[in-house]
């Protein structure tokens, strides 16, 4: 069984519908990078499943479970996990406060605050700082693990290396790198192809709302992921040929 399902999800921002009929499934351990241009609604479709925007119509179930109409706490306690956008930390607390606040909302599990610090080991010297200060490696680092400390059974990780030097992001990547070696479930939405490629399992694009391409990482081109990207081969023989 799918630890994820979603179904003809739509989803709106007003008039605007960011989300087209969405359908797809994953299973545990699936590593999935989520592609597209800006404004493809990658965001609002991560955002739609971790139940922080309820969509116009579509179903999502979790483990065999309805949880559309789950608030996103409850997802949270059932095993959702987003990393949203912009890393949203409460900036006027300690990383370890922050850290800690996730753990009463989520499940119990391996990860707790040392787990967290020996995966992050940027985050170590900085446990008494107050999130406002950090640098933006060091933002990102918290926000995965304040996720991590939910005990996710699915991690939703939206815009890893935006912002960030090239050194921070190798940084952030070999972690995540160990975090996925541990076999977690994982969609990653990330601008950097070829750091996508470099840990995904597979790959899907999305291109005005739309998946248009869903397919094993290892069976598709960098270049047939850009075109997809750019919409040039939409009725291509890969597109959406995962089974
Ligand atoms: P990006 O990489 O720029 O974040 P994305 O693929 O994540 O792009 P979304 O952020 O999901 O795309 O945006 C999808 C569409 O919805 C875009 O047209 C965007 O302008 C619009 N949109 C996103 N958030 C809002 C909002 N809060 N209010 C109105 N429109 C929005």
């Amino acid at each position: 069984m799918s630890l994820l399902a979603v179904d003809q999800l739509d989803v709106r921002h007003g008039l605007l519908q960011a989300v087209r009929e969405v359908s797809f499934a994953i299973g545990k351990g699936e590593i999935v990078a989520l592609v597209g241009a800006n404004g493809a609604g990658k965001s609002t479709l991560l955002r739609a499943i971790a139940g922080a925007h309820a969509p116009a119509s579509g179903a999502i179930m979790f483990d065999g479970t309805d949880v559309t109409a789950l608030r996103a706490h409850r997802r949270v306690a059932q095993g959702i996990a987003l990393v949203p956008e912009g890393r949203r930390l409460f900036g006027g607390m300690t990383v370890q406060e922050n850290l800690q606040v996730a753990m009463r909302v989520g499940r119990r599990g391996y990860w707790t605050l040392d787990a967290v610090m020996e995966l992050f080991p940027m985050l170590r010297a900085r446990r008494d700082a107050l999130t406002g200060n950090l640098s933006g490696g060091e933002r990102q680092a918290a926000a995965i693990g304040r996720a991590l400390m939910t005990n996710p059974r699915l991690i939703l990780l939206d815009e890893v290396s935006l912002g960030l030097a090239p050194v921070v992001i190798e940084q952030l990547y070999r972690s995540l790198r160990s975090l996925l070696a541990g076999g977690a479930t994982l969609v990653l939405v990330e601008q950097e192809l070829s750091r996508a490629l470099s840990v995904a399992t597979r790959v899907m694009c999305m291109l005005e709302g739309r998946i248009v391409l869903d397919c094993p990482a290892a069976a598709v081109t960098r270049d047939q992921i850009v075109d997809a990207y750019f919409g040039l081969h939409r009725a291509g023989t890969i597109a959406r040929g995962r089974a």
